[in-house]
């Protein structure tokens, strides 16, 4: 039986690259040898590098004078390193504070420094995104979260500041066009839109960096992995390898345009049953509602044992809501066809009809 996949994240990632994954983990275009037993800095794996990296700065369109780096740690270490990197000795950063992930990067931030949550949603557990803000204009940055996995917000316009702009793209980057050219450094964990866990997308401007005053730790510095394209340490070679391809299918079928339209209709087959269907409803303030996690509930709880058995019978997985969030979450990343959000509404429908 074909599985719909809404994972979350690791999530779903298109059969095809899985297939060249899995070739190339017996054999490598040809060589002999597996993708995950030839030296790092072999040409075949330089090469691959190079394109992942070429390919980030081709589908984002991302100006000169930034570096594209595929780090280690996950979005999760990103949370220490930028501060790090960005926060003075002694200087000041502002956080928006729109659910977890943020959460935790503040988190870290207030280990290096006078950090500032200019505004936060967590009144309402996060179901919206707070909106009219100030940033203090003496701070060296100010950092947010595009899309927000566990609570279903999405940031649908970012704030001018006039520090630097630091954004978590983890969970919408490759989803939808961006200026890369308005931030300063944009991160992602790659398994949410990209390929599996185990690395991290970084791109920074290189003329932010070095200016701290800090001694920084050596693995911790971007400047380290700029110097040495990525390859300061042993990178890993098998996430950065699907992520490529990843990038590749993306590219080959049409880019980030593409693969936009086709999320926007998605969220509006999915929103749009949550909103019609009366045994459903959203939980995120529309405006900010996230074209990749949508997060709904059943207007009687009565029916839950009944609806997951149904959506499971129809091979639909990974739609159990965060356990902050309670409910249901339908994560419809870049590979998730409209076919699989297509199947969700037919079962949703199918219980309407059962209990009319
Ligand atoms: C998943 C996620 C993270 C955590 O990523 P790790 O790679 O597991 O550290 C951080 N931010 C956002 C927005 C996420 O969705």
């Amino acid at each position: 039986m074909k599985v719909h996949n809404f994972s979350a994240g690791p999530c779903i990632l298109p059969q095809e690259v899985l297939k060249q994954a899995a070739a190339s983990t017996i054999e490598l275009d040809n060589i002999g040898l597996s993708l995950i037993e030839i030296s790092h800095r072999s040409k075949e794996f330089v090469a691959v590098m190079d394109k992942a990296i070429a390919l980030v700065k081709e589908l984002l369109e991302v100006p000169e004078g930034y570096s594209v780096l595929f780090l280690q740690g996950g979005a999760s270490l990103e949370f220490l390193m930028v501060p790090y990197n960005l926060m003075k000795e002694g200087g000041k950063a502002a956080y928006l504070e729109t659910g977890t992930w943020a959460k935790n990067a503040i988190k870290e931030a207030k280990l290096l420094g006078e950090t500032t949550v200019v505004a936060s949603s967590a009144d309402k557990n996060f179901n919206y995104i707070p909106k009219g803000y100030t940033i203090p204009s003496d701070v060296d940055y100010f950092h947010c979260t595009s899309n927000n996995t566990i609570f279903g917000t999405q940031m649908k316009s970012f704030p001018e500041t006039d520090g630097m702009l630091v954004c978590d793209m983890s969970s919408d980057i490759f989803s939808k066009k961006v200026d890369v050219s308005k931030f300063d450094l944009i991160y992602a964990g790659a398994q949410k839109n990209m390929g599996p866990a185990g690395t991290t997308l970084v791109i920074v401007k290189d003329e932010i960096l070095g200016k701290t005053g800090r001694t920084i730790p050596t693995m911790l510095d971007y400047q380290t992995h700029i110097k040495k394209e990525s390859m300061f340490n042993t990178p890993p070679v098998f996430p950065i390898y699907v992520s490529m391809l990843t990038l590749e299918w993306l590219k080959k079928n049409g880019g980030v345009e593409w693969i936009q339209g086709i999320n926007e209709q998605k969220a509006a087959l999915m929103y749009g049953e949550i909103d019609r269907n009366p045994l459903f409803k959203g939980t995120v303030e529309v405006e900010d509602r996230s074209n990749m996690n949508a997060c709904f509930l059943l207007t009687d709880e009565s029916l839950e044992e009944e609806f997951n058995q149904m959506w499971a019978a129809a091979g639909i997985s990974g739609i159990k809501g965060h356990r902050s969030v309670g409910g249901y979450r339908a994560s419809m990343y870049n590979a998730l066809p409209l076919e699989s959000v297509q199947a969700l509404v037919d079962v949703m429908q199918e219980l309407e009809k059962k209990h009319a």
